[in-house]
Formats: structure tokens, sequence, C-alpha cells
């Protein structure tokens, strides 16, 4: 009796989804960053083992769009609660708990995960949360976990079991997610400039392979930063490419660990006036799937 479903993770921006689906994976397929919105696209991830496969859907932060790429996100967070046979709904001990409105209707198992409770002081303390969850969605499994601690992490996996639909698994039981290495590499460009820039800099670009040669001893890889103007340009580049130069090398040490060769990296920045608005080019990044 095999058991195989889709659970889509949900919840505010910065909760913790990424980093949960990591430490739940052991593998680093999703970026995270102390910054918001740094999930921009909807990744499957496949947990599979001998009696169950889990595709969980990390999903953008819940959000109102503001602009046509926040529109695309919300789309992909539409989506995925359109064909789950399971919510994830995380919070962290530092949201006040509320459950949204669409999740009190949902006729599917709605698991509450609390993430970040290595930040709580006392076990009262946490009780009190937990119990103020269960009180606002009778129906659910609360469950408090530290993505960063990797606590109880195996109790959420032990939940989903049980409440996952006898099915045979859905994909290749060998392969982990749905993208190629192509996406999860340019994924950890973003990362870094994410990290490593600031104010709207990492909201203004985005980036793409041009080319990703494997070779016997490396693997050579070009890709190319797009930015909305020439002054984010400047900034991305730095003082006689002091910044874009590190921008390269803190990637790099992430892509050779991902991929587990040596890597050759090569970055190029380009203007691409306001993308963010633009069908065609978002099209070609993949926030527009028809
Ligand atoms: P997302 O926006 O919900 O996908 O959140 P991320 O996974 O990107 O994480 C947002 C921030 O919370 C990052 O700075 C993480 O390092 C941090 N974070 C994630 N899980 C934990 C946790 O269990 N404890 C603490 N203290 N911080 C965490
Ligand atoms: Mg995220």
């Amino acid at each position: 009796m095999y058991k195989a479903g889709f659970v889509n993770i949900i919840g505010n921006p910065n909760v913790g989804k990424s980093s949960l689906l990591n430490a739940l994976l052991g593998e680093k397929l999703c970026i995270v960053s102390p910054k918001v919105q740094t999930t921009r696209h909807r990744i499957k991830a496949f947990y599979t083992t001998d009696t169950m496969q889990i595709i969980f859907s990390d999903t953008p932060g819940l959000l109102n769009p503001n602009y046509k790429l926040q529109e695309c996100m919300k789309e992909a967070i539409d989506e995925a609660l359109e064909d789950a046979d399971i919510i994830l709904f995380i919070t962290s001990v530092e949201e006040n708990p509320s459950i949204p409105e669409f999740l009190k209707t949902l006729s599917i198992p709605v698991i509450v995960v609390i993430n970040k409770i290595d930040l709580i002081k006392t076990q009262n303390q946490l009780k009190e949360i937990v119990n103020v969850w269960k009180s606002l969605l009778p129906d659910s499994t609360v469950i408090a976990v530290s993505a960063l601690h990797k606590f109880n992490l195996q109790t959420i996996l032990t939940v989903i079991e049980e409440k996952l639909p006898e099915h045979p698994p859905y994909f290749d039981t060998d392969s982990l997610s749905d993208r190629n290495l192509r996406f999860f590499v340019s994924e950890l460009i973003r990362e870094k400039i994410y990290l490593y820039y600031h104010q709207e800099i990492p909201y203004s670009t985005e980036v793409i392979i041009d080319d990703f040669i494997e070779l016997e001893t490396f693997t050579k890889i070009y890709a190319t930063v797009f930015v909305m103007r020439d002054s984010q340009k400047a900034i991305l580049i730095g003082e006689k490419g002091s910044a874009i130069k590190q921008l390269g090398i803190e990637s790099r040490k992430d892509i050779e660990q991902f991929l587990g060769t040596k890597v050759y990296l090569e970055l190029r920045v380009k203007v691409l006036k306001n993308w963010r608005n633009d069908p065609i080019v978002l099209k070609r990044l993949g926030y527009i799937q028809k």
C-alpha cells in the first residue's frame, strides 16, 4: 500500500518556508534570505521513501500584488491551493496567531507548523502558543518545530504520511525536483544578490543562465544578471568591479557544493528596462507559463 500526494507549503513571507523545506529534504533546493519575497517561483520537490512519495510545493509568501511579477507570484499560490492533498501552513513564533479565511473552508487536511521555536524562552510560553493555534483551527494538527535546529521535523513527515492518500509514486523515485540544474544555479546566484545588496537591488534583478557546459573536471557557467536601470548596473558591478567579483566568488562556492564539481563562473550585467512589468520578459523567465 503505497502513499503519494501533493503537499503545498503556504504562509506569510519570512516565516521559514524555504528553510523548512530544505531541512525536511536534507538538501538545499530553495533559496533562503532574511529579506521578504526571496522565493518567486513555485518549486516542486520530492521526498521519496519505500512507503511514500511527498511532492512538496514551496510557494512565494502570501501577498497583494503591486506589479506584474507579483501577480504571477500570487497566481503560483492560487494554483498551489488547487491541486493539493494536504496544506502545510507555516507560521513562526514571531507572528501573531491568525488564520487566513480561505484555510477555514478548505476540505483537505491542514497541518499548522509553528516554526522558529528556538526563539522561545520557556516551555510554558510554547504551550500557550500551540494552544492558541489549536483553538483557531480545531480540525488541524499543530506541530512546533525549528527548521534552523532541525528540531521535530520527523513529526511533520509522520503526520503527512498518516494523511496522504493511497497512490503509486507520481514522479521518478530517483529525482529530487521538477526543475533542472540551471534553474537551481540561477537561484543560488539570486540568493547571493539578496544577501549582499540592499534596498531595491534584489527586487530589481533577475538571473539567467546563458550557458552551462559540463566538462570532465569542471563545469563552465555563463550567467547574465538583469537589472532595470543603469544606476543599478553600476551598484551591482561596484567600484572597479569589486562587488560583482565578490558576488561571483560567493555564488561559485555554493554552486560547487550544490553540483559537487569545480565550477568556472562568469557573470555579466545587463539593463533590461522595467522587466518586472513586461509580459514577454516574464514569460522568458518562466513566470508566465501560458
Ligand atoms: P520564507 O520566506 O518563508 O521562505 O523564509 P526563509 O526560509 O527564506 O527564512 C526567512 C528567515 O528566517 C531566514 O533568515 C532564515 O534563516 C530564518 N529562519 C528560518 N527558520 C528558522 C528557525 O527555525 N529559527 C530561526 N531562529 N530562524 C529561522
Ligand atoms: Mg521562501
